[in-house]
């Protein structure tokens, strides 16, 4: 185990952001475990530890700015900005479809790499690596604190991930823990949660 994973596992262990039971995750799958990313990057500290570790991954790709998924991607993909010393700016879903607003601009041919908290299906990973491509920049890595994707997230550049968790997911039609009479929690939706 590298020091960085150490770090992180530590890091999740003391902030409780692994938490197990039975949640619906925002790609829709159940599952028995879910990382709250939230509680880890609660701390400032530790956000801006996350942060420059992610940064250390992803300087080799040379980014000129770094552009993440709200809501999830913000607080991290800040930090590496800060880290790296480039710019930062967030897609968000106006509906359906993921947009860069807010006056942001993207430059011809610019580096950009899209930090995420955590990896599932990737949908909103790829969707923000397509808006950056529809506006001539050149995508060049995924970053993210946690890669839970099995390798099934499909994207067009490299992923690096400060750690990977192999927790299992389920289609809900397929879902032992549904089977069992138990309803998924949507994580986040109760108080104290
Ligand atoms: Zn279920």
């Amino acid at each position: 185990m590298s020091t960085e994973v150490a770090a992180l596992a530590a890091m999740l262990e003391e902030s409780g952001a692994l938490r197990r039971g039975h949640f619906l995750l925002s790609s829709g799958l159940h599952s028995p475990a879910y990382v709250q990313c939230a509680l880890l990057l609660e701390s400032p500290a530790r956000a801006r530890r996350v942060g420059e570790e992610l940064a250390a991954l992803l300087a080799p790709f040379r980014p000129d700015s770094v552009l993440s998924p709200a809501l999830g991607g913000l607080i991290v993909g800040h930090e590496t900005a800060a880290a790296l010393g480039v710019p930062f700016r967030f897609t968000e879903r106006q509906g359906e479809a993921m947009e860069l607003r807010r006056g942001f601009e993207l430059a011809a041919g610019e580096r950009v790499v899209v930090v995420e908290d955590v990896i599932t299906t990737g949908r909103s990973t790829r969707e923000t690596i397509a808006v950056a491509e529809a506006r001539g920049a050149r995508p060049v890595a995924v970053g993210a604190i946690i890669d839970r994707s099995g390798g099934r997230h499909g994207f067009p550049v490299p992923l690096v991930a400060l750690t990977t968790l192999d927790l299992p997911t389920y289609p809900p039609d397929a879902c032992p823990l549904c089977r069992a009479g138990g309803a998924a929690e949507k994580p986040g939706s109760r108080p104290g949660r």
